[in-house]
């Protein structure tokens, strides 16, 4: 990892296991993946969300996360001279959840935190800002994209003051999936002041290279990442990996970048 991300640990700080619903592999398949690819450290990121009304669950109950720890701890022991593993959270907003969500976050020892915002309510349902599926797709176009993404903005901005966390992962995903999105005046201005809000309260921003599979840059954009340099706020990378062999992907890609 080049020295100019000011990544504090080399490695891969965002991934996910079989849990969540939507990934594939055991927890030890992504640590021996990890290790086959050199790296010194990681970390489990596992979805965390309250209060959503959707169609899957595609994030942890309190009862899975009690197995996760149990694996993890397991793991951490058997590959302690290896790899130094870390069991954390991606913790999904909720505006309407924020006290839920601190509750059920205390009640785990995560040892690192990521903040994310993947469904926003439109009446009696939640949408997911993140999905591929075309019917979710077409709900987002119906809602309207630029009034979802001033929620998604300043709601980050709330989450940041609401919900204890280390970084804000993938800032530029949502509507990841709908081609010609353009962020607007107000946008921008939303991402600046998210930005401000971070480098206050000393939250790092993740540079996901799951962007890669989708577009020619990480989440967010080399555009934000560059104005989060100029304000010293720290950066992380994470694969957002689904499947063992995602671990550390395209991380070759921004070792080129920031030369
Ligand atoms: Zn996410
Ligand atoms: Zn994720």
């Amino acid at each position: 990892m080049p020295k100019a991300l000011g990544v504090d640990i080399p490695g891969d700080h965002h991934i996910h296991t079989r849990y969540c619903n939507h990934a594939k592999g055991e927890m030890e398949e992504y640590v021996l993946s990890a290790i086959n690819k050199g790296l010194s450290a990681m970390t489990f990121l596992e979805h965390l969300e309250s209060g959503i009304a959707y169609s899957h669950q595609t994030w942890l109950t309190p009862e899975l996360f009690t197995k996760y720890f149990r694996e993890g701890h397991r793991l951490q022991q058997r590959y302690a001279d290896k790899i130094r593993i870390r069991l954390g959270v991606e913790v999904g907003y909720n505006p309407e959840a924020p006290a839920q969500l601190q509750k059920l976050i205390a009640s785990f020892p995560f040892e690192h935190i990521g903040l994310s915002y993947h469904f926003i309510r439109r009446g009696d349902r939640h949408l997911n800002l993140l999905s591929s599926r075309k019917e979710n797709i077409n709900a987002l176009l119906e809602a309207g994209t630029e009034a979802l993404l001033n929620d998604y903005f300043q709601g980050l901005i709330n989450a940041c003051k609401e919900i204890p966390c280390d970084k804000v992962c993938h800032l530029d995903a949502a509507l990841r999936h709908l081609s010609e999105i353009c962020f607007t005046t107000h946008h921008l201005e939303l991402i600046n002041k998210l930005l401000q809000t971070m480098q206050r309260l000393n939250i790092a921003l993740e540079i996901n290279t799951a962007g890669f599979d989708i577009r020619s840059s990480p989440y967010p954009s080399y555009t934000i990442i560059n104005q989060a340099l100029s304000l010293d706020i720290p950066l992380i990378a994470g694969s957002d990996a689904h499947h063992p062999d995602q671990v550390a992907r395209h991380f070759d890609l921004l070792d080129n970048s920031f030369h």
